[in-house]
């Protein structure tokens, strides 16, 4: 295992739409190995997702972890492995704002638009098929992760560049501010 190199925005692989892996891919030494790398470099990190693009690598593979005994009240979830997803918008008028940070674009947070509910289809490592419901601040957790897969940074989604802030000031000014629902994830 090893820690991999996080790109940091300005990096054309983060704005590049990965590429789906075909299960023989997924089954290769090499991409299994990636997703091992992959976790340990989001757990050194003290992330909750990390997307390929941002270790230097354009195919549809993320992950998403929420700790056991997390500082946030979250719900725990699982490590897992989100392989080709593909999202449905489960209430299209419902949006929550939420704030939120990446690996990639260190020292800045920022209050981004979400879809509050939705249902994500795609294959675990082994390429078995999988689905899951999450709704609240976890949903938008994996629509951060799935947006990665897209070329697509959170500051895209924010509605305006207002809240746009240095983690220091964060910290200072609106930590407290954020009243979103921490939300569920439900695996089917
Ligand atoms: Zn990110």
């Amino acid at each position: 295992m090893a820690i991999l190199k996080v790109t940091r925005m300005g990096h054309p692989v983060l704005r590049t739409p990965a590429q789906e892996v075909s299960k023989r891919e997924l089954t290769l030494p090499q991409t299994q190995q990636l997703i091992d790398d992959m976790i340990q470099t989001m757990q050194d990190h003290d992330g909750i997702g990390l997307a390929a693009p941002q270790v230097h690598v354009g195919k549809q593979i993320c992950i998403v972890e929420i700790p056991e005994d997390n500082s946030s009240g979250l719900q725990h979830v699982p490590l897992t492995v989100i392989v080709n997803p593909k999202v449905t918008n489960d209430a299209p008028s419902n949006h929550i704002k939420m704030w939120e940070g990446c690996l990639s674009i260190p020292g800045l947070r920022g209050q981004v638009v979400r879809t509050a509910k939705l249902t994500m289809s795609f294959w675990d490592r082994k390429g078995k098929e999988r689905q899951l419901k999450a709704t609240g601040y976890l949903a938008g957790v994996i629509q951060h992760e799935v947006d990665h897969l897209a070329g697509i940074l959170f500051p895209d989604r924010m509605d305006s560049l207002a809240t746009l802030s240095f983690s220091e000031e964060w910290s200072r000014y609106w930590q407290d501010v954020d009243g979103v629902d921490k939300g569920s994830v439900s695996f089917l």
